[in-house]
Protein backbone atom coordinates (compact mmCIF):
# COMPACT_ATOMS: atom_id res chain seq x y z
CA UNK A 1 0.00 0.00 0.00
CA UNK A 2 1.60 2.90 -0.87
CA UNK A 3 1.45 5.97 2.07
CA UNK A 4 1.56 9.20 1.30
CA UNK A 5 3.27 12.05 2.57
CA UNK A 6 0.54 13.49 5.07
CA UNK A 7 2.46 17.05 5.68
CA UNK A 8 0.91 17.53 2.59
CA UNK A 9 -2.77 17.79 3.83
CA UNK A 10 -1.40 20.43 6.37
CA UNK A 11 -0.76 22.73 3.45
CA UNK A 12 -3.58 25.33 3.12
CA UNK A 13 -5.25 25.09 -0.17
CA UNK A 14 -4.50 28.37 -1.98
CA UNK A 15 -7.10 29.83 -2.86
CA UNK A 16 -6.36 33.18 -3.56
CA UNK A 17 -5.44 32.47 -7.65
CA UNK A 18 -8.17 30.41 -8.01
CA UNK A 19 -10.56 32.83 -6.05
CA UNK A 20 -8.58 35.44 -8.29
CA UNK A 21 -9.14 33.54 -11.48
CA UNK A 22 -12.85 32.28 -10.83
CA UNK A 23 -13.89 35.84 -10.60
CA UNK A 24 -12.32 37.32 -13.78
CA UNK A 25 -13.79 34.66 -15.74
CA UNK A 26 -17.12 35.62 -14.09
CA UNK A 27 -16.82 39.26 -14.85
CA UNK A 28 -15.17 38.36 -18.34
CA UNK A 29 -18.38 36.08 -19.16
CA UNK A 30 -20.62 39.38 -17.47
CA UNK A 31 -18.87 41.90 -19.46
CA UNK A 32 -17.65 40.97 -22.58
CA UNK A 33 -16.67 44.21 -24.14
CA UNK A 34 -15.08 45.61 -21.09
CA UNK A 35 -11.33 45.72 -20.94
CA UNK A 36 -9.26 44.19 -17.68
CA UNK A 37 -6.16 45.72 -16.69
CA UNK A 38 -4.18 43.16 -14.81
CA UNK A 39 -1.65 44.36 -12.22
CA UNK A 40 -1.92 41.30 -9.72
CA UNK A 41 0.75 39.16 -10.98
CA UNK A 42 4.30 39.05 -10.64
CA UNK A 43 5.73 37.99 -13.87
CA UNK A 44 7.35 40.24 -16.66
CA UNK A 45 6.47 41.78 -19.50
CA UNK A 46 10.08 42.87 -21.04
CA UNK A 47 11.69 40.82 -23.29
CA UNK A 48 14.69 38.84 -22.99
CA UNK A 49 17.70 41.45 -23.79
CA UNK A 50 19.54 41.68 -27.34
CA UNK A 51 22.58 40.48 -25.98
CA UNK A 52 21.03 37.16 -23.69
CA UNK A 53 19.22 36.09 -26.77
CA UNK A 54 22.52 36.67 -28.96
CA UNK A 55 24.21 34.26 -26.53
CA UNK A 56 21.62 32.18 -25.93
CA UNK A 57 21.64 31.58 -30.24
CA UNK A 58 25.33 31.21 -29.68
CA UNK A 59 25.01 28.44 -26.91
CA UNK A 60 22.58 26.89 -29.00
CA UNK A 61 24.48 26.28 -32.43
CA UNK A 62 27.57 25.06 -30.40
CA UNK A 63 24.88 22.28 -29.25
CA UNK A 64 24.78 21.78 -32.82
CA UNK A 65 27.95 20.72 -33.56
CA UNK A 66 30.27 17.41 -32.59
CA UNK A 67 33.33 19.88 -31.91
CA UNK A 68 31.22 22.09 -29.58
CA UNK A 69 28.57 19.86 -28.20
CA UNK A 70 28.30 19.61 -24.59
CA UNK A 71 26.46 16.68 -22.71
CA UNK A 72 25.67 16.59 -18.51
CA UNK A 73 27.98 19.42 -17.21
CA UNK A 74 30.50 17.34 -14.45
CA UNK A 75 29.64 19.15 -11.24
CA UNK A 76 25.95 20.24 -12.29
CA UNK A 77 26.92 23.27 -10.13
CA UNK A 78 27.10 25.40 -13.52
CA UNK A 79 29.83 26.34 -15.84
CA UNK A 80 32.92 28.10 -14.20
CA UNK A 81 32.55 31.08 -16.70
CA UNK A 82 29.05 32.19 -15.06
CA UNK A 83 29.88 31.24 -11.85
CA UNK A 84 33.19 33.76 -12.52
CA UNK A 85 30.46 36.22 -13.72
CA UNK A 86 28.24 35.81 -10.93
CA UNK A 87 31.46 36.26 -8.75
CA UNK A 88 32.39 39.54 -10.42
CA UNK A 89 29.16 40.81 -9.88
CA UNK A 90 29.44 40.10 -5.97
CA UNK A 91 32.60 42.11 -5.74
CA UNK A 92 30.16 44.91 -7.55
CA UNK A 93 27.64 44.91 -4.77
CA UNK A 94 30.58 44.73 -2.08
CA UNK A 95 30.60 41.23 -1.52
CA UNK A 96 33.66 38.79 -1.72
CA UNK A 97 32.54 35.35 -3.05
CA UNK A 98 34.24 32.68 -4.39
CA UNK A 99 33.05 31.50 -7.89
CA UNK A 100 33.42 27.77 -6.13
CA UNK A 101 30.52 29.25 -3.31
CA UNK A 102 27.83 29.82 -6.08
CA UNK A 103 25.73 26.91 -7.34
CA UNK A 104 23.59 28.03 -10.75
CA UNK A 105 19.95 26.76 -10.43
CA UNK A 106 17.32 26.98 -12.56
CA UNK A 107 15.46 29.55 -10.36
CA UNK A 108 15.16 30.82 -7.11
CA UNK A 109 11.39 28.76 -6.37
CA UNK A 110 13.34 25.62 -6.90
CA UNK A 111 15.80 26.53 -4.82
CA UNK A 112 13.38 28.19 -1.76
CA UNK A 113 11.69 24.56 -1.86
CA UNK A 114 14.15 22.34 -2.11
CA UNK A 115 16.81 23.55 0.58
CA UNK A 116 14.64 22.20 3.37
CA UNK A 117 15.69 18.50 2.29
CA UNK A 118 18.76 19.29 4.09
CA UNK A 119 17.38 20.59 7.44
CA UNK A 120 15.95 18.52 9.79
CA UNK A 121 12.60 17.89 10.94
CA UNK A 122 13.29 19.16 14.64
CA UNK A 123 14.39 22.73 13.49
CA UNK A 124 11.83 25.85 14.36
CA UNK A 125 11.59 27.32 11.07
CA UNK A 126 11.21 31.66 11.43
CA UNK A 127 9.25 33.08 8.53
CA UNK A 128 7.78 36.65 8.38
CA UNK A 129 4.14 37.15 7.75
CA UNK A 130 3.18 38.08 4.84
CA UNK A 131 5.38 36.09 3.03
CA UNK A 132 6.13 34.69 -0.44
CA UNK A 133 4.21 31.11 -0.15
CA UNK A 134 6.87 28.95 -1.04
CA UNK A 135 8.69 29.01 2.05
CA UNK A 136 5.77 28.57 4.12
CA UNK A 137 4.61 25.38 1.38
CA UNK A 138 8.08 23.64 1.65
CA UNK A 139 8.46 23.59 4.59
CA UNK A 140 4.97 22.43 5.67
CA UNK A 141 5.30 19.59 3.33
CA UNK A 142 8.49 18.49 5.38
CA UNK A 143 6.81 18.05 8.42
CA UNK A 144 8.89 21.58 10.56
CA UNK A 145 7.23 23.83 13.02
CA UNK A 146 6.66 26.99 11.54
CA UNK A 147 6.55 30.47 13.46
CA UNK A 148 6.05 33.53 12.07
CA UNK A 149 7.51 37.20 12.78
CA UNK A 150 5.15 40.15 12.50
CA UNK A 151 5.59 42.51 9.93
CA UNK A 152 3.57 44.88 10.05
CA UNK A 153 2.94 48.59 9.40
CA UNK A 154 4.44 49.41 12.79
CA UNK A 155 7.54 48.15 11.22
CA UNK A 156 6.82 49.36 7.69
CA UNK A 157 6.45 46.06 7.17
CA UNK A 158 9.93 44.63 7.65
CA UNK A 159 9.83 42.17 10.80
CA UNK A 160 12.80 42.93 13.07
CA UNK A 161 14.07 39.66 15.41
CA UNK A 162 13.05 39.27 18.60
CA UNK A 163 15.71 37.72 21.12
CA UNK A 164 13.13 35.97 23.14
CA UNK A 165 12.05 33.75 20.43
CA UNK A 166 14.41 30.85 19.69
CA UNK A 167 14.71 29.67 15.70
CA UNK A 168 16.88 27.55 14.06
CA UNK A 169 16.31 27.94 10.21
CA UNK A 170 14.83 32.01 9.30
CA UNK A 171 13.58 33.25 6.09
CA UNK A 172 14.26 36.72 4.30
CA UNK A 173 13.63 38.17 1.26
CA UNK A 174 14.71 42.14 0.75
CA UNK A 175 12.80 43.53 -1.30
CA UNK A 176 10.03 41.88 -0.27
CA UNK A 177 8.07 39.88 -1.90
CA UNK A 178 5.15 41.14 -1.12
CA UNK A 179 5.45 44.24 0.76
CA UNK A 180 8.07 46.07 -1.12
CA UNK A 181 10.14 46.72 1.98
CA UNK A 182 13.46 46.99 2.13
CA UNK A 183 16.19 45.93 5.04
CA UNK A 184 18.75 49.00 5.87
CA UNK A 185 22.14 47.93 6.78
CA UNK A 186 21.45 48.22 10.33
CA UNK A 187 18.55 46.08 10.11
CA UNK A 188 20.25 43.19 8.34
CA UNK A 189 23.03 43.10 10.37
CA UNK A 190 20.56 42.83 13.61
CA UNK A 191 19.27 39.91 11.94
CA UNK A 192 22.54 38.42 11.05
CA UNK A 193 23.31 39.18 15.04
CA UNK A 194 19.92 37.35 16.19
CA UNK A 195 21.63 34.71 13.55
CA UNK A 196 24.53 33.42 14.91
CA UNK A 197 23.08 34.14 18.69
CA UNK A 198 21.05 31.24 17.78
CA UNK A 199 23.44 28.90 15.91
CA UNK A 200 20.76 29.14 13.09
CA UNK A 201 20.88 30.28 9.59
CA UNK A 202 19.15 32.49 7.22
CA UNK A 203 17.34 31.94 3.79
CA UNK A 204 17.94 35.29 2.52
CA UNK A 205 16.31 36.10 -0.80
CA UNK A 206 17.35 38.48 -2.84
CA UNK A 207 15.54 37.80 -6.17
CA UNK A 208 14.83 41.49 -6.28
CA UNK A 209 18.09 42.57 -5.60
CA UNK A 210 18.65 44.31 -9.03
CA UNK A 211 15.31 47.02 -8.05
CA UNK A 212 17.63 48.30 -5.30
CA UNK A 213 18.66 52.18 -6.71
CA UNK A 214 19.72 53.43 -3.19
CA UNK A 215 23.02 53.05 -2.96
CA UNK A 216 23.24 52.94 0.97
CA UNK A 217 20.51 49.88 0.94
CA UNK A 218 22.04 46.20 0.76
CA UNK A 219 21.11 44.14 -2.50
CA UNK A 220 23.31 40.77 -0.84
CA UNK A 221 23.25 39.84 2.95
CA UNK A 222 27.04 39.17 2.31
CA UNK A 223 27.68 42.52 2.31
CA UNK A 224 26.92 42.92 6.15
CA UNK A 225 29.26 41.61 8.49
CA UNK A 226 28.92 38.17 9.93
CA UNK A 227 26.74 36.80 7.45
CA UNK A 228 28.94 34.44 5.91
CA UNK A 229 28.73 32.33 9.45
CA UNK A 230 24.93 32.46 9.14
CA UNK A 231 23.95 32.95 5.70
CA UNK A 232 22.67 31.31 2.56
CA UNK A 233 21.71 33.72 -0.58
CA UNK A 234 19.47 32.49 -3.03
CA UNK A 235 18.64 34.75 -5.78
CA UNK A 236 17.40 34.88 -9.44
CA UNK A 237 17.53 35.83 -12.98
CA UNK A 238 13.91 35.89 -13.59
CA UNK A 239 13.19 39.58 -12.66
CA UNK A 240 16.44 41.11 -12.83
CA UNK A 241 16.85 40.13 -16.90
CA UNK A 242 13.51 38.70 -17.72
CA UNK A 243 14.17 35.15 -16.67
CA UNK A 244 10.71 34.03 -15.67
CA UNK A 245 10.44 31.75 -18.75
CA UNK A 246 14.30 31.31 -19.19
CA UNK A 247 15.14 29.93 -15.94
CA UNK A 248 18.12 30.32 -14.33
CA UNK A 249 19.15 31.43 -10.38
CA UNK A 250 21.78 31.08 -8.19
CA UNK A 251 22.81 30.22 -4.69
CA UNK A 252 25.93 31.24 -2.50
CA UNK A 253 26.72 28.94 0.37
CA UNK A 254 29.70 29.85 2.16
CA UNK A 255 32.53 27.46 2.60
CA UNK A 256 32.29 27.97 6.04
CA UNK A 257 29.73 27.72 6.89
CA UNK A 258 28.01 24.92 9.35
CA UNK A 259 24.47 23.53 10.52
CA UNK A 260 24.90 20.79 13.52
CA UNK A 261 24.05 16.56 13.97
CA UNK A 262 21.50 16.52 17.49
CA UNK A 263 24.68 15.67 19.20
CA UNK A 264 26.49 19.21 18.63
CA UNK A 265 28.95 18.26 16.06
CA UNK A 266 29.32 20.42 13.41
CA UNK A 267 28.32 19.56 9.86
CA UNK A 268 29.66 21.69 6.36
CA UNK A 269 26.60 23.52 4.94
CA UNK A 270 28.07 23.16 1.34
CA UNK A 271 29.05 19.75 1.47
CA UNK A 272 25.56 18.49 2.30
CA UNK A 273 23.71 20.55 -0.18
CA UNK A 274 26.37 19.79 -2.81
CA UNK A 275 25.59 16.15 -1.78
CA UNK A 276 21.87 16.63 -2.23
CA UNK A 277 21.75 18.19 -5.82
CA UNK A 278 24.22 15.75 -7.02
CA UNK A 279 21.62 12.99 -6.18
CA UNK A 280 18.89 15.22 -7.42
CA UNK A 281 19.51 17.75 -10.17
CA UNK A 282 21.52 17.34 -13.04
CA UNK A 283 22.08 21.24 -13.71
CA UNK A 284 20.99 23.98 -15.86
CA UNK A 285 21.26 24.05 -19.86
CA UNK A 286 24.14 25.01 -21.88
CA UNK A 287 22.28 27.78 -23.92
CA UNK A 288 20.60 29.03 -20.68
CA UNK A 289 23.71 29.33 -19.04
CA UNK A 290 25.31 30.93 -21.76
CA UNK A 291 22.20 33.24 -21.69
CA UNK A 292 22.79 34.46 -18.09
CA UNK A 293 26.70 35.05 -18.19
CA UNK A 294 25.78 37.36 -21.07
CA UNK A 295 23.47 38.99 -18.33
CA UNK A 296 26.67 40.26 -16.61
CA UNK A 297 28.40 41.62 -19.47
CA UNK A 298 28.78 45.34 -19.92
CA UNK A 299 26.12 45.07 -22.63
CA UNK A 300 23.85 42.50 -20.90
CA UNK A 301 23.81 45.04 -17.52
CA UNK A 302 23.09 47.91 -19.43
CA UNK A 303 20.31 46.51 -21.71
CA UNK A 304 18.62 44.85 -18.21
CA UNK A 305 19.31 48.22 -16.18
CA UNK A 306 16.73 50.15 -18.71
CA UNK A 307 14.04 47.54 -18.32
CA UNK A 308 14.71 47.76 -14.34
CA UNK A 309 14.14 51.45 -15.23
CA UNK A 310 11.32 51.37 -17.41
CA UNK A 311 9.18 48.86 -14.86
CA UNK A 312 10.50 51.40 -12.50
CA UNK A 313 9.03 54.07 -13.80
CA UNK A 314 5.47 52.24 -14.04
CA UNK A 315 6.48 52.17 -9.81
CA UNK A 316 6.64 55.94 -9.47
CA UNK A 317 3.79 56.68 -11.79
CA UNK A 318 1.76 54.02 -8.96
CA UNK A 319 3.49 55.52 -6.21
CA UNK A 320 2.69 59.48 -7.20
CA UNK A 321 -0.78 58.04 -7.43
CA UNK A 322 -0.75 56.86 -4.22
CA UNK A 323 0.62 60.04 -2.62
CA UNK A 324 -2.06 61.71 -4.74
CA UNK A 325 -5.08 59.90 -3.60
CA UNK A 326 -3.51 59.48 0.57
CA UNK A 327 -3.08 56.05 0.12
CA UNK A 328 -0.89 54.51 2.42
CA UNK A 329 1.90 52.06 1.29
CA UNK A 330 5.05 50.44 0.87
CA UNK A 331 7.44 49.38 -1.54
CA UNK A 332 7.35 50.53 -5.06
CA UNK A 333 10.56 52.93 -4.56
CA UNK A 334 13.43 49.62 -4.30
CA UNK A 335 11.16 47.15 -5.57
CA UNK A 336 8.65 46.49 -8.31
CA UNK A 337 5.77 46.15 -5.85
CA UNK A 338 3.35 48.20 -4.43
CA UNK A 339 1.76 46.98 -1.40
CA UNK A 340 -1.20 49.57 -0.15
CA UNK A 341 -3.58 49.79 2.26
CA UNK A 342 -7.20 49.21 0.84
CA UNK A 343 -9.13 52.54 0.96
CA UNK A 344 -11.72 53.53 3.71
CA UNK A 345 -11.00 50.25 5.62
CA UNK A 346 -12.01 48.24 3.38
CA UNK A 347 -11.24 44.48 3.56
CA UNK A 348 -8.65 42.93 1.00
CA UNK A 349 -10.96 41.03 -1.26
CA UNK A 350 -13.61 44.07 -0.81
CA UNK A 351 -10.94 46.47 -2.32
CA UNK A 352 -10.32 43.71 -5.12
CA UNK A 353 -14.00 43.40 -6.03
CA UNK A 354 -14.45 47.18 -6.41
CA UNK A 355 -11.83 47.77 -8.65
CA UNK A 356 -12.46 45.00 -10.67
CA UNK A 357 -16.31 45.92 -10.95
CA UNK A 358 -15.97 49.93 -11.34
CA UNK A 359 -12.53 50.30 -13.30
CA UNK A 360 -11.48 46.82 -14.22
CA UNK A 361 -8.33 46.64 -12.54
CA UNK A 362 -6.92 43.55 -11.23
CA UNK A 363 -4.32 43.25 -7.79
CA UNK A 364 -3.82 40.65 -5.39
CA UNK A 365 -5.71 40.67 -2.56
CA UNK A 366 -2.98 41.22 0.63
CA UNK A 367 -4.03 38.52 2.67
CA UNK A 368 -2.95 35.33 0.45
CA UNK A 369 0.50 36.15 1.49
CA UNK A 370 -0.08 35.51 5.56
CA UNK A 371 -2.76 37.16 8.10
CA UNK A 372 -1.21 40.49 8.16
CA UNK A 373 -2.06 40.80 5.01
CA UNK A 374 -5.50 41.69 6.09
CA UNK A 375 -6.82 44.88 4.17
CA UNK A 376 -3.87 45.16 2.18
CA UNK A 377 -3.24 44.85 -1.42
CA UNK A 378 -0.73 43.96 -3.53
CA UNK A 379 0.04 45.96 -7.20
CA UNK A 380 3.06 45.32 -9.18
CA UNK A 381 5.08 47.14 -11.64
CA UNK A 382 5.61 44.34 -14.33
CA UNK A 383 2.81 45.24 -16.95
CA UNK A 384 3.61 48.08 -19.41
CA UNK A 385 3.44 51.86 -19.45
CA UNK A 386 0.45 51.82 -21.14
CA UNK A 387 -1.96 49.75 -18.84
CA UNK A 388 0.07 51.50 -15.68
CA UNK A 389 -0.93 54.95 -16.43
CA UNK A 390 -4.56 53.67 -17.79
CA UNK A 391 -4.44 51.66 -15.01
CA UNK A 392 -3.01 55.09 -12.29
CA UNK A 393 -5.97 57.13 -14.27
CA UNK A 394 -9.01 54.93 -13.87
CA UNK A 395 -8.10 54.86 -9.88
CA UNK A 396 -7.84 58.53 -9.68
CA UNK A 397 -11.32 58.97 -11.24
CA UNK A 398 -12.57 56.17 -8.90
CA UNK A 399 -11.33 57.64 -5.60
CA UNK A 400 -11.14 61.33 -5.86
N1 LIG B 1 11.59 34.54 -4.67
C1 LIG B 1 10.66 35.49 -4.68
C2 LIG B 1 10.54 36.40 -3.51
C3 LIG B 1 9.78 35.62 -5.76
O1 LIG B 1 8.83 36.56 -5.76
C4 LIG B 1 9.91 34.73 -6.85
C5 LIG B 1 9.02 34.81 -8.02
O2 LIG B 1 8.07 35.49 -8.10
C6 LIG B 1 10.89 33.75 -6.78
C7 LIG B 1 11.72 33.69 -5.69
C8 LIG B 1 11.00 32.72 -7.86
O3 LIG B 1 11.87 33.07 -8.83
P1 LIG B 1 12.28 32.08 -10.00
O4 LIG B 1 11.51 32.50 -11.20
O5 LIG B 1 13.75 32.29 -10.12
O6 LIG B 1 11.97 30.68 -9.59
Amino acid sequence: MALINENFSNLKENYLFIDIAKKIKAYRQANPDKELIRMGIGDVTRPLAPAVVEAMKKGADEMGHRETFRGYEDSGRGYGFLRNAVSGYYKTMGADIDPDEILISDGAKSDCGNIVDIFGSGNTVLITDPAYPVYVDSNVMSGKEIIYASSNEGNGFAAIPDENVKSDIIYLCSPNNPTGSVYTKEQLKKWVDYAISQKAIIIFDSAYEAFIRDKDLPRSIFTIEGARKCAIEISSLSKTAGFTGTRCGYTVIPKELEAYKSNGEAVNVFKIWCRRQGSKFNGVSYPVQCAAAAVFTPEGQAQTHADIDYYMENAAIMTETCDELGIKYTGGKNSPYIWLKCPNNMESWEFFDYLLNEIQVVGTPGEGFGPNGKGWFRLTAFGTRENTIEAMNRLKKLLK
